[in-house]
């Protein structure tokens, strides 16, 4: 095989293993006629054996870049080949378009982007690097600085060109940035929670510029030519059964991580096998097709950050008070921070925690999101109560617990110092009336992705690229699997299949 270092026989052995399908001697008149629905069947009218449920390949449609996943990653990296001019077709196995970064909190960590400037907050993405570059060689975790400082610069990048090119919505950051939260963080338009006014504004951008979006459609394989290089990708028709062939100069892999499937999270990330996935849709399928063209896995072991099943409120505690406690009304953690609190609940073995608020956060920066999760989530909520007692009895917490707590809190808050935890942002009292919501620790993404080159294109496990395939999100070891770095890795894919389509 030409482009990953195996030989013809190598790969038609794995080929066969691992699913992948072939396009017999690369001639696509020659492929046999049938369009599919073939899940039972076996044979075929030449009565050569065949797998059952393997339907010979018949290309339906046909794309210059075909992008696998319409999460902010495929997004993204549809927008380079675009405006470039390419036909660009983005599939989804869901019925909707946005995966996992639709539902996300829409925490975006930026430097340096317009809408910062013009609120006077200063930043240049190039500086930050430099100073983001030794925690990052520390760690040693990363394996392509030069990837990961594409994924950084890019972000600012990206938040530009959304916003100015697509329409996309970003609360303006006078809604918090003289509230003490950060200002390195960009929400979307009405704050946590509303990723819609970014995503959807960017896909129909993208459609407005010529990309069309199919849903429905699971990618299940490869479809490789004689010489094993990918040309196209084989989908189930998640409506009818079917399968459904889709040819494609360039093919980008933009499926998602794993946190969803049991039976990877359990083989890489065994402590975290026995936590919940927030979602069902990321099921490393994208990993998995890659793994099968002979692709390679990188630091799938490495463990990502944990999360509330009230994802939104887990980030409360950036904009606004908050205090949080265990199920024995103890404080346990600094607030101004997030996936800290599912962590050590999850270490501490508590089952769950609480989140107290006041009148602070219901008018704050973040209202429409309080206000969402408070209705919502009604099952989970306590309040309003108008003394700790009260509170404690709504929690069933040990009322002298929570009020020590409170006096801790409050000594704190007088000293202007947490000594206890840290807290630095938001270090204010709580007033009645008090409200709690009860949260669990979840799983909610995951680190590990495919081994690939500066530019995002697979490669085997020696770093031969693979032809044709590039992958970015959180398929990829080094994005970073949050949502600016994902778009950003988008942003890397889109602009290496413009430079390789001019080839
Ligand atoms: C509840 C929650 C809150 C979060 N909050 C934040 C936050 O505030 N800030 C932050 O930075 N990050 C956050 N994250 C993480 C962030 O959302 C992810 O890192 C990011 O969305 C992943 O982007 P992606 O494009 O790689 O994948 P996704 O957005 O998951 O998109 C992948 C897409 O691929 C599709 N797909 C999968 N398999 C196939 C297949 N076989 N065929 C066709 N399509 C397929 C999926 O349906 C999906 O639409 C949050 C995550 C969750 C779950």
């Amino acid at each position: 095989m030409k482009s990953n270092g195996l030989n013809r026989r190598d790969f038609l052995k794995a080929a066969v293993a691992s699913g992948a399908v072939l396009v017999a001697g690369g001639a696509l008149a020659g492929c046999a006629p049938s369009g599919g629905g073939n899940a039972g069947g076996s044979g075929d009218a030449t009565g050569a054996e065949n797998l059952v449920g393997v339907t010979p390949v018949s290309f339906e449609d046909e794309t210059d870049v075909l992008i696998l996943g319409t999460g902010i990653a495929g997004l993204s990296a549809a927008m380079d080949p675009v405006e470039a001019g390419h036909k660009v077709m983005l599939v989804d196995k869901l019925d909707r378009v946005g995966g996992e970064s639709f539902i996300a909190c829409g925490v975006m960590n930026v430097s340096g982007s317009k809408i910062q400037k013009a609120a006077g907050i200063e930043g240049d993405p190039e500086e930050k690097w430099q100073k983001y570059l030794p925690v990052l060689e520390k760690k040693g975790e990363t394996d392509d600085m030069d990837y990961k400082h594409n994924v950084y610069v890019y972000q600012t990048e990206w938040a530009d060109r959304v916003a100015d090119d697509y329409g996309a919505k970003f609360q303006p950051l006078e809604a918090y940035k003289d509230t003490g939260a950060p200002t390195s963080m960009l929400l979307p338009e009405h704050g946590i929670g509303d990723m819609t006014t970014v995503l959807s504004p960017l896909q129909k951008g993208l459609e407005q510029k010529g990309a069309t979006f199919k849903l429905n459609l699971r990618a299940t394989n490869f479809i490789v030519d004689a010489a094993g290089d990918p040309v196209g990708v084989r989908f189930n028709d998640e409506k009818n059964g079917r399968s459904k062939d889709i040819k494609a100069k360039k093919i980008i892999v933009a499926t998602g991580g794993f946190s969803c499937n049991q039976e990877m999270v359990s083989m890489y990330v065994p402590s975290q096998q026995r936590l919940g996935p927030l979602t069902v849709n990321s099921m490393g399928e994208g990993h998995q097709m890659c793994k099968a063209l002979g692709g390679s896995y990188m630091h799938m072991d490495m463990e990502a950050n944990l999360m509330s099943d009230l994802a939104q409120v887990t980030v409360w505690g950036y904009f606004g008070p908050n205090v949080q406690v265990t199920p024995q009304g103890k404080r346990f953690i600094k607030e101004d921070q997030s996936h800290d609190s599912p962590t050590a609940c999850y270490e501490g073995g508590f089952g769950y925690w609480w989140t107290i608020f006041d009148n602070q956060l219901m008018t704050g920066s973040q209202a429409w999101n309080v206000e969402m999760n408070m209705k919502n989530n009604a099952d989970r909520l306590v309040g309003p109560c108008e003394t700790l007692d009260d509170l404690a009895a709504a929690m069933a917490v040990p009322a002298d617990a929570l009020k020590e707590t409170f006096a801790k809190h409050d000594a704190a808050v007088d000293a202007g110092e947490d000594t206890e935890f840290g807290k630095k942002l938001f270090l204010t009292k709580l007033s009645a009336p008090f409200y709690a919501m009860k949260h669990f620790p979840y799983r909610y993404k995951t680190h590990g992705g495919m081994k690939i080159t500066t530019d995002s294109q697979l490669t085997d496990k020696d770093g031969n690229p693979i032809a044709n395939v590039y992958c970015c999100g959180s398929t990829v070891a080094d994005s970073g699997s949050d949502l600016s770095p994902n778009a950003a890795s988008g942003l890397i894919s889109g602009k290496a299949v413009v430079e390789a389509l001019k080839a």
